[in-house]
């Protein structure tokens, strides 16, 4: 569209199409509609590049931006799945509440969860009572 016709809509917008101003608030209102249209007319076309399995790489390269601004600017954030706080309680060790993650070793049971770190320590307590025991 024109700036021509787009200023003739924003003063057909505005409260008071003969004050400037008027015109100037609606066309600021306007703009940033645009901008938003604009925003998700890259974001449906990126979608549907991703779904037909387009690279990031590729896409930067198209937009003018590296694969990792492209992928930044349009990948759906990931969502792990102990994402929630409580499946994140939830999944915690039983012992220390420590959350699960990807450098937390998890031993599950049937009744809940012990962290690496849980199990060393039990190893120390057991060892120490078997060594008492032989005194
Ligand atoms: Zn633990």
């Amino acid at each position: 569209m024109e700036p021509s016709e787009l200023l003739a809509k924003a003063r057909a917008r505005a409260a008071n199409p003969s004050d400037p101003l008027e015109t100037l608030a609606a066309a600021s209102i306007l703009s940033q509609e645009l901008s938003r249209d604009a925003d998700a007319l890259l974001d449906l076309a990126v979608h549907h590049a991703r779904a037909a399995g387009t690279s990031w790489t590729a896409i930067g390269d198209r937009l003018g931006v590296s694969k990792q601004a492209a992928r930044k600017r349009f990948a759906k954030p990931f969502t792990h799945p102990f994402a929630t706080r409580r499946t994140r309680r939830e999944a915690a060790c039983s012992f220390c509440r420590t959350p699960p993650g990807p450098r937390v070793h998890m031993v599950h049971g049937e009744a809940g969860r012990i962290c690496a770190d849980c199990v060393a320590l039990a190893g120390e307590i057991v060892a120490d009572l078997k060594a008492k025991a032989k005194h």
